[in-house]
């Protein structure tokens, strides 16, 4: 493919633009981001510094994607607005494609650029999270709408990229890992189509990119609390946002391996009942705790706390591990596509859930590593589901420049089956209070109910056999015998009472209140 050579409008070294896709290219001498012009370079100004970040691309790697070969050519990297940033990479493919690779929080989605048909036009200002609609025969579901800065870029850019812009953005999921995203800059609006991506799927020529990681990143890396000096190891260090100082309490941003002081947390003697840093394994997967949070909701004036583990996993990702009212719940992210919501219910999979509860979730105590920009007092718009053992939970936050939208998906666990997941002593965690609202129903009954015609059948055979027999006492045994059953029935539906009372949306409220 023809390139062509200019100079830096900057500092005059060579710029090349070698594919004729791009807007833009960084010059490599002093990072002025360079705009292609109709007729001579325009110079958009200096771009900020990378985040060294644990990614296995660079500038120049080569792979293949379904067998076709290509080359990443160009970078930019985004600061998103709740804190972190993320990459895009460009992929330059043999026949002068670009594909675009997004690369957030260990995930990866590649798209390619479409043309829009008239009829699609798509608002960015119209779309709202948990919003469904079809485009190009697929439906998606929107995950995000926000705004974010293009911070820092290399190499060569297939869009107008100027340092410090804001980039508003939408992301959409759709079936099978169907992944889209539309953003708009100056030249309009565009649409991007894709999928979610696995390492392997891109076959990358040297997988030697775990040598060059940064020493900083290395899990167990030990660092220095700025504000006391104290020691503090982060075990997820290229995705953890913020850590506390265990010595003095300060909450601390973490960027690149270095940590800055941001607040002090109220110090209080909190002492998790699975200690920071327990390793367990849940459905064969290992996890370490990384992270300790309290948040709390109010209710007619009363304030109701509960508390959740952040589970880390290398492979996985990240997890929680949610205690309310001495129950337990395992819980995990699902993708807003396979949700759908109808009036106080949602479906997920052909699982139908009731509506529980709907209110505000506040954070007010921190512990340990969080990969995002944790603070106290931080809300977020909850509503939860129910369907048991399972539970979702949908949470909305809002930040001035974006909205995020997070369906999860609980499962309950009895405290013994979390102290043989995380090899803590029995009867070391307390027993629940009252009924969980996924606890599982009691198992006990079945029989009862299909051995109680044959009890009464018995009667009846013993009944006719004895012409003598009483008929009174052939009642009397006949209620005797129903008994057992009919508590059982009581116990059931007593069991579903209490796991609902302190819902708003209780089948068995009385409606005369
Ligand atoms: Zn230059
Ligand atoms: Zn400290």
């Amino acid at each position: 493919m023809k390139g062509r050579i200019t100079s830096c409008p900057s500092c005059g070294a060579p710029v090349e633009f070698r594919n004729r896709g791009s807007w833009v290219a960084v010059c490599d001498f002093c990072q002025t981001a360079v705009g292609r012009g109709d007729k001579s370079p325009e110079d958009y100004g200096k771009v900020g510094d990378l985040v060294v970040t644990d990614s296995p691309f660079r500038r120049g790697t080569v792979g293949q994607y379904r067998n076709r070969s290509f080359e990443v050519t160009g970078r930019v990297q985004y600061q998103h607005p709740a804190g972190g940033t993320w990459d895009e990479w460009y992929l330059t493919f043999r026949d002068g494609k670009m594909g675009w690779l997004a690369e957030a929080q260990g995930k990866r989605y590649l798209t390619f650029r479409r043309q829009l048909k008239p009829q699609e036009n798509l608002d960015l200002d119209k779309l709202e999270p948990g919003q469904h609609f079809r485009i190009r025969n697929q439906e998606f579901s929107v995950d995000e709408v926000g705004s974010a800065v293009a911070l820092a870029a290399q190499g060569e850019i297939p869009w107008v990229f100027r340092p410090g812009a804001d980039h508003r953005f939408a992301d959409l999921s759709g079936s099978d890992g169907a992944y889209a995203t539309i953003d708009a800059d100056e030249t309009g609006v565009s649409f991007y189509l894709g999928r979610e991506v696995s390492l392997d799927d891109l076959q990358l020529e040297s997988d030697d990119w775990q040598a060059e990681r940064s020493p900083q990143l290395v899990p167990g890396v030990q660092l220095n609390c700025p504000h006391c000096g104290g020691q503090i190891s982060l075990h997820a260090p290229d995705k953890t946002e913020r850590v506390t100082c265990g010595n003095c309490s300060s909450l601390l941003d973490v960027s690149q391996g270095k940590l800055s002081f941001f607040k002090t947390v109220t110090a209080k003697k909190v002492h998790p009942k699975i200690p920071l840093g327990s390793e367990g394994a849940i459905d064969g997967t290992s996890y370490t705790v990384i992270g300790f949070m309290e948040r709390f909701t109010t209710y007619h004036d009363k304030t109701y706390p509960w508390v959740e583990y952040l589970l880390y996993s290398t492979d996985k990702g990240f997890r929680w591990l949610v205690q309310s009212e001495r129950h337990w719940t395992f819980v995990e992210p699902v993708a807003t596509r396979d949700v759908e919501f109808q009036n106080r219910a949602a479906s997920v999979n052909e699982r139908r859930f009731k509506m529980y509860d709907r209110g505000h979730a506040i954070v007010r105590f921190v512990l340990g590593e969080f990969y995002w920009r944790v603070e106290i007092g931080e809300a977020v718009e909850t509503v939860d589901y129910i369907s048991p053992p399972h539970s979702l939970s949908v949470e909305r936050s809002k930040t001035s420049s974006s909205e995020e939208f997070n369906v999860s998906f609980g499962t309950y666990m009895t405290p013994a089956e979390v102290e043989s997941a995380f090899g803590l002593e029995s009867a070391h965690l307390p027993i629940p209070w009252g009924v969980g609202p996924c606890q599982p129903p009691p198992e006990l009954g079945y029989g009862v109910f299909l051995l109680w015609p044959v009890f009464i059948g018995l009667l009846w055979v013993t009944h006719l056999g004895f012409r003598q027999s009483d008929s009174f006492m052939m009642l009397f045994a006949m209620a005797a015998v129903s008994l057992f059953p009919i508590g059982v029935l009581f116990y059931k539906h007593n069991f579903e009472v209490q796991r609902w009372q302190d819902s708003d949306y209780s089948p068995y409220s009385s409606d005369d209140d």
